[in-house]
């Protein structure tokens, strides 16, 4: 397997980053995923404009996005697949321990795995912690996952696939790695990007294809909801069937099926050209 690092193609058994980056010791980094099919990456311009953001966010360098387009098409190349999963990790850099980020420049690393398409129906649990939606990393696409991680974990062992946050004054915010949109008396709403949530590109689209309105929203908005699904680059549009052991529907309901059926013919352009 190839990956991209140091400005070229590597292999990814012997390619090394420094222990000492700023990206491993103290989460000071930025990444996105994005799904290509055949070789052809989904909406890249808006997750490198993202990616900027975020790393504007954090403070890191503008990153070199004519370097990280390189990079993408060079993992694409080396590696045929159907359906891949792009990971663009972009660091701080190396910095002695107990130093502020270094001088010696960010590290850029772009990585590439196959992945399959989504179920179309999953189960969601909510989960006690919540979203800082005033907090310095709110709706940046940090390396700074720890909180997903373990409320990802907790939806395991629920038997869900994704966890629900709500922020800080109990308003539906977004999964762990999804945003969330429900179905209240026949309308589609998602939380608004104020409640703390990712700026998903699933869920922009979305938002413009199917008409969803961006509602404040309680949590337990749940549990009145007549449909609820998720969005994200790897699920697309979801069905949640399951929402804390509550059995909503046995498949997509009328207006999740619909958001699927627009989702898929018209995302289909936004495919780059390889
Ligand atoms: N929210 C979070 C916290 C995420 O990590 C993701 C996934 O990238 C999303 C939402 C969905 O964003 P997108 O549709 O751009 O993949």
């Amino acid at each position: 397997m190839k990956i991209w690092l140091d400005g070229a193609l590597q292999d990814a058994e012997s390619a090394r980053v420094s222990v000492f980056d700023h990206g491993l010791t103290v989460g000071d980094g930025v990444f996105e995923t994005i799904k290509a099919d055949h070789g052809r990456p989904f909406a890249l311009t808006r997750h490198l404009e993202r990616l900027g953001t975020s790393a504007r966010g954090l403070g890191l360098p503008e990153p070199d996005l004519d370097e990280v387009r390189r990079g993408c098409a060079a993992v694409l190349d080396a590696h045929p697949m159907a359906l891949g999963r792009l990971r663009i990790t972009y660091t701080g850099g190396v910095s002695p321990l107990g130093s502020d980020r270094g001088e010696a420049g960010p590290t850029l690393v772009v990585a590439l795995s196959a992945t399959e398409r989504r179920p179309d129906t999953t189960a969601a649990v909510t989960v006690p912690w919540t979203r800082n939606e005033r907090g310095a990393l709110a709706g940046l696409k940090t390396t700074s996952y720890g909180e997903n991680v373990v409320a990802l974990a907790r939806a395991r062992e629920h038997g869900a696939s994704e966890a629900l946050f709500a922020n800080t004054v109990g308003a539906l915010c977004e999964g762990t790695g999804s945003n969330v949109f429900v179905v209240l008396d026949g309308e589609l709403h998602t939380p608004p990007l104020h409640s703390g949530c990712l700026a998903g590109i699933t869920r922009a689209l979305t938002v413009s294809w199917a008409g969803a309105k961006e509602t404040d929203l309680p949590l337990d908005a749940l549990e009145r909801a007549e449909e609820i699904f998720l969005t994200s680059t790897l699920r697309d549009v979801q069905a949640v069937t399951q929402i804390d052991g509550r059995q909503l529907a046995d498949g997509p309901g009328p207006v999740t099926a619909e958001a699927m059926r627009i989702f898929d013919e018209q995302s289909a352009a936004d495919f780059d050209p390889r």
